[in-house]
């Protein structure tokens, strides 16, 4: 099914964000967290492409699985860097050949000190470009990535939205933020997108701290910033994994709930394959979760 489609049915959305895992005890380690979120009746699920180095096939084989074997909505993420439009015909007729529906398009990252360089010079320097190839290709729902702090790359936060735009005007069909953990930043991002004349859904991704260096890593990829009230809880704790879980958790609660008390769509969980925060998370927010689905 189309997350469009699953859009008219459901106010808000709840999904879940995996990465294909790299080898055989992590795909064993995947395998029982995806059965623990499963029983969360997700709206849908992503599976991750080629980030963090995973391999491309994985993420086709992993979508297979997941849409064909368990039956989830999925969308299949899929970057342009450094992919010729033959490699992308063809990447794309292969996920519309297994049935796969839903597409998170993205441009990706180049390899580090090549930025700004178009890869492949049969392929695409913007996800826009990239969204109106692939929307001639088929009849697919579109998902794009967007930044409520701004991209790093983008000069401010007012040209990135106007590429944004671009990107609606492509034909994306909803957009999921960047993780972020200042709830004010999505809501003045949202006001500022409505003022572009973006009107779509825009869902925010949301990824607990549940390990603070790992947290810090993606802070430095990103440029998120992480409010001081949680890094002075926190800091003290860094080595005692359960007490970081436990604060980064009760933060986490305390930020999906707000955003969906002040009208967000829904929550995107960037779960890097654990299950038990997300779990204790929607079991805290049951409340707001049932209230969506009526
Ligand atoms: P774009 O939309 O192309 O934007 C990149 C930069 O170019 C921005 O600064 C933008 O302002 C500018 N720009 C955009 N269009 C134009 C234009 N037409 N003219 C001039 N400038 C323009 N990475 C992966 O490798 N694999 C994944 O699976 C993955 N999933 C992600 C999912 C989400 C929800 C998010 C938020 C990110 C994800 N990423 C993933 C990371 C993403 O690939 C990087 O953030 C990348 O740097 C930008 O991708 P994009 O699609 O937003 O690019």
């Amino acid at each position: 099914m189309k997350i469009t489609e699953i859009f008219k049915q459901q106010k808000r959305t709840f999904s879940f964000e995996f990465f294909p895992p790299k080898d055989e005890i992590s795909a064993l380690d995947f395998g029982i967290n995806i059965g623990k979120l499963i029983n969360l009746e997700p709206s849908f699920v992503t599976v991750t492409y080629g980030a963090g180095g995973s391999t491309q096939e994985r993420t086709f084989a992993i979508v297979d699985y997941l849409h064909n074997k368990i039956g989830l909505t999925c969308m299949a993420h899929y970057t342009c860097v450094n992919a010729s439009k033959e490699k992308i015909t063809k990447d794309i007729s292969y996920l519309s050949d297994i049935g796969i529906e839903n597409l998170m398009l993205l441009r990706g990252d180049p390899p580090q000190g090549m930025k700004g360089i178009r890869l492949n010079p049969e392929g695409f320097n913007h996800a826009s470009d990239l969204i109106s190839f692939v929307n001639k290709l088929g009849d697919f729902c579109i998902g794009a990535a967007t930044y409520p702090e701004k991209h790093l790359e983008a000069k401010s936060l007012k040209e990135d939205i106007e590429n944004l735009k671009i990107k609606i005007n492509a034909g994306a069909d909803f957009l999921v933020t960047q993780l972020f953990f200042i709830n004010d930043l999505y809501f003045n991002f949202i006001e500022l997108t409505e003022k572009h004349g973006i009107n779509c859904r825009i869902i925010p991704g949301i990824i607990p701290i549940t390990n603070y260096n790992q947290i810090k890593k993606f802070v430095q990829l990103t440029g998120a910033v992480i409010p001081e009230e949680i890094i002075s809880q926190i800091e003290p704790y860094q080595d005692n994994t359960e007490k970081t879980y436990q604060i980064g958790l009760d933060f986490a609660i305390r930020q999906c709930r707000d955003l969906l008390n002040r009208g967000a769509p829904g929550i995107h969980f960037y779960t890097l394959n654990k299950s038990r925060a997300a779990v204790e998370i929607f079991e805290s927010i049951t409340y707001e979760i049932k209230k969506s689905r009526i």
